[in-house]
């Protein structure tokens, strides 16, 4: 990664703030401030401010205990770095750098620090970059897939993995501990989340990991990630152990034609909710519409959720070097759940997968 690129980074942020006739960006720890600067302090009570406005040199005010950190930050080259010690007022420290005007502001921002920055700021209004601005990080670069790529091979070599192991007579929490594990062995620096939904448990998406023993005839939702190299994996697939029975069966088939619709509706220019509906039409024409209880995808990249949603309501126009999840699923209350979940890039001309783990019916122990 070239420090040129956080420049180029900054460059264009500034340019779409300034074509939404704001003065400028004001960026807190977190994802944006990641991808513009490099430097990734995790977010504290003590402000970390990048201040990006026209006229003059970015501006970086971080914690003097933190400047180490700051200065050695691969984005650092063009920006001027300012500190602050304990005991001062760093929001009258920013209100200095700040001239007046409207200022979009990073959507993960802390309310402590954006209304004490307004407090001290009389002449400077803030608006929310995720209403102000369009997506500053959708459109990735060739490091960016490449690292979402890496990533995604290490989840996928996970399930590959996982599924070896037993399920019946388990319980969901040593299966997710599994998981965890495996994923760090595929080389993620660190693991956010562990669904393992079985039985009846799988029809709640958002299921975490209980006690609940897995047992013979249950489907079983795994749908796990983490960040490998600062980008994002997510995938999800849906196991059975032994046999599935009949409606199992015609359910997963349903749910991978439906994800296999999805991906075939990927090309630059579709609207992202046109991605959902190729989905959707798959499921309603099958008779589960009412089952399908969420959009079908969320973008990924230094965020596991980010822009672009495919969601009825979404027209975002998909570009190449977009990436998102494609994630359709069918949940019956009391019984099961059965979810696939593959994230994508659009290419020139289509889609590519950056998930490539079997998406064949699997049968484990
Ligand atoms: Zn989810
Ligand atoms: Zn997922
Ligand atoms: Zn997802």
């Amino acid at each position: 990664m070239t420090p040129g690129r956080f420049e180029q980074r900054r460059e264009r942020a500034l340019a779409a703030a300034r074509e939404a006739n704001l003065a400028g960006l004001v960026v807190t720890p977190g994802p944006d401030l990641a991808y513009l600067t490099g430097h990734t302090p995790p977010p504290l009570e003590r402000l970390t401010l990048l201040v990006l406005a026209g006229g003059r040199d970015p501006v970086l005010l971080v914690p003097e205990l933190e400047r180490p950190a700051a200065e050695s930050a691969p984005g650092v080259a063009g920006l001027e770095l300012a500190s602050w010690n304990d005991g001062e007022d760093p929001y009258a420290l920013a209100a200095r750098v700040l001239r007046a005007g409207r200022y979009a502001v990073n959507d993960q921002t802390w309310a402590s620090h954006l209304l004490a920055l307004e407090l001290a700021t009389a002449d400077c209004l803030f608006v929310a970059a995720g209403r102000a601005l369009p997506p500053l990080r959708a459109v990735k670069d060739d490091d960016e897939i490449q690292r979402l790529r890496s990533a995604g091979r290490g989840a996928d070599e996970a399930f590959g993995d996982v599924v070896r192991l037993p399920f019946a007579g388990r319980r969901e929490v040593d299966v997710a501990a599994d998981l965890d594990r495996l994923l760090r062995e595929r080389g993620h620096e660190r693991v956010e989340f562990t669904i393992v939904g079985s039985g009846p448990n799988g029809a709640s998406p958002h299921h975490g990991a209980s006690e609940r023993r897995i047992a013979p005839g249950d489907a079983v939702v795994l749908d796990f990630g983490g960040v490998a190299g600062g980008y994002c994996s997510d995938i999800t697939r849906t196991v059975f152990v032994g046999e599935p029975d009949e409606e199992q069966r015609r359910v997963y088939d349903v749910v991978r034609a439906a994800q296999q619709a999805a991906f075939e509706a990927v090309r630059p220019g579709v609207a992202a909710q046109d991605v959902d509906r190729a989905a959707r039409a798959v499921i309603v024409e099958a008779g589960y519409g009412d089952r399908f209880v969420h959009r079908t995808g969320h973008g990924i990249g230094l965020e596991v959720h980010e822009p672009p949603y495919i969601v009825e309501g979404d027209e975002t126009r998909l570009r190449a070097g977009m990436t998102f999840s494609d994630e359709p699923g069918i949940y019956l209350p009391g019984r099961f759940g059965v979810r696939i979940e593959d994230q994508v890039v659009v290419t020139g001309g289509g889609a590519e997968r950056l998930n490539e783990a079997s998406r064949e019916l699997t049968v484990v122990a």
